[in-house]
């Protein structure tokens, strides 16, 4: 076989699960092969521009999904080199040690991975160090132990939200320092002028002009491409894995290379599509011994899409705020109950500052309501909040293909009590926090398809456990049925805690990284 098509590792995807795998093999002088179906995201001024970004939609793919009623939709998902990171908010926190385990909802319950809080420990902090993670340990009442602290200091607040952190202690409230995965050297509030990041205010959604943002491509593919051993293919969109006739073991990995056809091998083969493509890819590679898709005898993949149930909301301020860099602050008071309410409600996050573009854009929906509030009035005074909650793995809630390839995803259950109760906390605090008593929807920035388009949380489609008959791999992240095939990226969540997923997707790469480690010897 050439040296050119087998490899000892092939990794499909180069996002937060695939590209830190990447990172951690490459010193090992392995030959590794990167195919990734996207190429570089261009770098250009539209990179800023929140017309272009979120009216244009100019960096989403042009992809139609279905929901379980037939209808189209068009997903919010990304497909460049760093995957989603390439414009996601970097808020990069733990896991909550009860997350690990089982945990009453109103709706149900969320179950207890096979790995514990401590089993991952290790791994967070490596994952911060990695992605230059910004935070304060111990402030957060909710937050588990941490060996060390992080590396990098928390991201200062601007005026208006130190002000809205002392209303938040004064009210009683534990809000913390949002842990952010930023390239900032920061002093007295203002970029340091090495520092990459700039603290301009296009963090959250926009992809970075000046390489600032902590993402996968920067942080993981582009170093570990300085070793001669890896190499990387764009415009590689895998279409299928085959295997040996006993089943075993994935011996061809069939790409489409920029629509001509190529072909790959590996002695390890590693799926990290992200959980909806991964279960798909899986389930396209269906065969005599794997009829329903490859790794899937127990019948899991596809099934348990969880994606956060989410909303975000700008609250008025009756003082102007100018702040630029917003999304610096977070509360988990209400993360595991309330005080009226015994089941979990969610976290309350900070959302990139919105302005006049974006406010023009979602202006229709809610002008009629408050037309007192001219355009120019909200951008200068608006607060932006991310407001997250659990979504219960449900085996009704999952990914299909047909036999052309078309992807439907269903959502037939969604518990929302606990959000509505959360939207309902943040309403009640507008008042003290020196804010008009309303929030305003910010449909732009979630995405009109919300919640079946709301796809930038995806997570559990191929879960992993002690038992093949209910999970799709195995705590190594190796497909139970197969002896070379693993899936490194959100799908093996069992369950995906009220906080944004991906620094525990990190972690989790870099802890297969060390079992891939010693398997290659
Ligand atoms: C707007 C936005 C904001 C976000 N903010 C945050 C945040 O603040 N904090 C946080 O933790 N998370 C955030 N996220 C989520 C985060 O980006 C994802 O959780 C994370 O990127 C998922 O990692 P992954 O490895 O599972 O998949 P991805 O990062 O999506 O990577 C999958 C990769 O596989 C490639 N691929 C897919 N199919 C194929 C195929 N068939 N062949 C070859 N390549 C393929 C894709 O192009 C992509 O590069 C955000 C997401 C979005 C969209
Ligand atoms: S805030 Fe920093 S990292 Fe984010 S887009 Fe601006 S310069 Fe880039």
């Amino acid at each position: 076989m050439s040296s050119e098509t087998h490899y000892d590792v092939i990794i499909i995807g180069t996002g937060a699960g695939g590209g830190t795998l990447a990172y951690h093999l490459a010193p090992s002088g392995k030959r590794i092969l990167l195919l990734e179906r996207g190429g570089y995201l261009p770098r250009e001024k539209a990179n800023w521009d929140s017309r272009a970004v979120f009216v244009e939609s100019r960096y989403r793919a042009k992809e139609t999904w279905y929901d379980q009623d037939a209808k189209a939709f068009y997903p919010g998902i990304q497909y460049y080199v760093g995957g989603n990171t390439k414009v996601f908010g970097a808020a990069l926190l733990r896991f909550r040690p009860e997350d690990f385990g089982a945990v009453r909802h109103y709706a149900g319950i969320s179950p207890a991975w096979p790995l514990n809080y401590e089993d991952f420990e290790q791994y967070y902090t490596k994952a911060e160090d990695l992605y230059h993670v910004h935070g304060e340990h111990g402030i957060d009442p909710t937050e588990g132990r941490s060996s060390a602290p992080y590396r990098y200091p928390p991201v200062s607040h601007e005026p208006r939200i130190q002000e809205l952190y002392d209303d938040f202690e004064r009210l009683g409230h534990h809000p913390f320092p949002l842990p952010l995965g930023i390239l900032l050297d920061e002093e007295n509030g203002k970029a340091v002028h090495s520092s990459a990041c700039v603290r301009c205010p296009a963090f959250d959604g926009f992809p970075c002009l000046v390489n600032g943002k902590a993402d996968a491509q920067i942080i993981c593919v582009d170093p570990a491409l300085e070793h001669p051993n890896v190499r990387m293919i764009t415009g590689a969109y895998v279409r299928r894995l085959e295997t040996n006739a006993s089943g075993r073991v994935v011996t061809r990995v069939l790409v489409d290379h920029n629509g001509a056809p190529e072909e790959y091998s590996a002695e390890i083969v590693v799926v990290s599509c992200g959980a909806i493509n991964s279960a798909t890819l899986l389930l396209r590679s269906a065969n005599e011994k794997h009829p329903a898709g490859l790794a899937n005898s127990s019948g899991v993949v596809g099934r348990h899409y969880m994606r956060h149930n989410c909303s975000a909301f700008m609250a008025i301020s009756k003082n102007p705020n100018p702040t630029v860099f917003q999304k610096t602050l977070a509360l988990n008071d209400f993360y595991f109950r309330s005080a009226d309410w015994e089941f979990p409600l969610g976290e309350i996050q900070m959302l990139g500052k919105s302005d006049g573009e974006m406010i023009n854009g979602e202006a229709p929906g809610w002008a009629v309501w408050k037309p007192e509030f001219a355009l120019d009035f909200l951008a200068e005074h608006s607060i932006d909040f991310w407001l997250q909650s659990e979504d219960l793995p449900d085996p009704a809630n999952r990914v299909t293909i047909d036999s052309e390839g078309k992807i439907t995803l269903a959502l037939e259950h969604v518990d929302l009590e606990g959000h509505h109760r959360l939207t309902a906390k943040l309403k009640e605090m507008l008042a003290d926090i020196g804010c008009h008593d309303q929030l305003i929807s910010r449909e732009l920035y979630l995405g009109k398809d919300i919640p079946i388009g709301g796809t930038a949380h995806q997570a559990g489609t191929v879960r992993f456990g002690h038992d093949p008959k209910t999970s799709a791999l195995d705590l190594n992240c190796k497909a139970h049925d197969l002896d070379n095939l693993y899936v490194v990226d959100a799908s093996f969540f069992v369950s995906i805690g009220a906080v944004n997923p991906s620094l525990t997707i990190m972690a989790n790469a870099l802890r297969v990284g060390d079992h891939l480690l010693e398997r290659l010897g």
